[in-house]
């Protein structure tokens, strides 16, 4: 747990707004696959207290997800990024003095994830070469699609 994102529940219930602001090294988003990793620091900005009973959270952050383009599978930093979030738990159902935030950044960035990239802004120069076969795809002749190796 990072301690820049624990929260003292004790001090938000004498009436303290808790900030946090800074950037942050991405290993807490606990992803590292072949095809999405965080390396850039993740910026976040926010403050977190307490009303009505409940815990809110209430906060930006952004940071770059590395993730290979769908065309050409070349590897890109995406910007990721969560403005005006809001979170807000029932103090009764938090356990401990201590309320990690970590994990709602981690779920609330990785929520904004691109399900589909494309190098170029969009416009792969890759795609040039592939589009033959995405429209033999699209429109496949029926002899295609029953025996799509019958030629082999
Ligand atoms: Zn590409």
């Amino acid at each position: 747990m990072l301690d820049a994102f624990k929260i003292c529940v004790d001090r938000l219930l004498e009436g303290q707004v808790q900030k946090i602001e800074g950037s942050f090294d991405p290993s807490f988003l606990e992803v590292d696959e072949e095809e999405l990793k965080f390396r850039a620091p993740v910026f976040v900005r926010g403050e977190v207290y307490a009303a009505d009973q409940h815990l809110v959270v209430h906060l930006n952050a952004s940071t770059y997800a590395t993730m290979p383009c769908a065309i050409c599978n070349e590897l890109g930093d995406w910007e990721i990024k969560i403005d005006n979030f809001y979170h807000t738990e029932p103090l009764s159902e938090i356990k401990g003095a201590v309320f990690d935030l970590g994990p709602q950044i981690r779920e609330a960035l990785l929520l904004e994830l691109p399900s589909y990239v494309e190098c170029g802004q969009g416009k792969c120069p890759h795609r040039a070469l592939i589009a033959p076969y995405l429209q033999k795809t699209e429109k496949p002749k029926d002899n295609e699609m029953h025996f799509p190796f019958s030629g082999l």
